[in-house]
């Protein structure tokens, strides 16, 4: 059955919040293959599955737009807690720092840089992370096949990719353009795998405390 009043699910009598700042109001929604098909008060549709959400409220899935789930979501796919509190997406590592890519030897000192920046658990991250990976397709191709429960927008960690080329040299050390885009082709290309890019930390500094170096750069302007 397929006609226009058909619906795969219709939600009943929510409060919905329909993410525009607008003040939330009763209303009916009707769900067609994934997709919104109608809003309002007593639709007329028909549906496989229906709810009576008397009394909930409903609203768009919550874009977090700042986590570091990069190390749990390798050994958690609910990534738990936020799909309690209606994240249906995370964005990870637009700030910098993740574990992709990373070399067998520099997995301690990333982890490292997590418990100094981020206050993660060291103990935590040994135990938890699944290193199935080194570069950043790799780290990518990993989640999927594990899948998890919420969508996942990847950066590349251009702290990772730091580490990945300059970790024996001097923290604030500046490697010049040419060679960060090389070094950026052998650990993160093809850029068509990533589908964010490499954000953005124009700070030229280290927040990491001393014995755990910590690269946060960009590539020198000057050859
Ligand atoms: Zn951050």
């Amino acid at each position: 059955m397929n006609t226009p009043d058909h619906a795969d699910l219709l939600i009943r009598q929510a409060l919905v919040y329909d993410g525009s700042g607008s003040d939330p109001a009763v209303q009916d929604v009707a769900v067609r293959q994934g997709r919104i098909v109608a809003v309002g008060t007593d639709l007329s549709h028909t549906a496989m599955h229906e709810i009576d959400a008397s009394g909930l409220a409903l609203m768009p899935g919550i874009i977090d737009s700042h986590t570091h789930f990069d190390a749990q979501i390798t050994w958690d796919a609910h990534v738990r807690p936020s799909p309690a509190m209606g994240v249906t997406t995370a964005v990870i590592g637009n700030c910098g720092f993740t574990i992709a890519p990373c070399r067998p030897k520099d997995r301690e000192l990333t982890m490292r840089n997590l418990t100094q920046v981020e206050g993660m658990s060291l103990e935590v991250l040994q135990q938890g992370i699944d290193w199935g990976f080194e570069t950043f397709p790799e780290y990518l191709a990993m989640l999927k096949r594990k899948g998890c429960v919420i969508n996942v927008a990847a950066y590349i960690g251009h702290s990772s990719v730091r580490t990945w080329v300059m970790v024996t040299k001097p923290i604030n050390a500046l490697p010049p353009k040419p060679k960060f885009k090389r070094w950026l082709t052998s650990c993160a290309m093809p850029w068509l795998q990533v589908p964010w890019g490499l954000p953005p930390a124009p700070v030229l500094r280290t927040t990491a405390k001393a014995a755990c170096p910590c690269h946060r750069a960009w590539p020198a302007t000057k050859k």
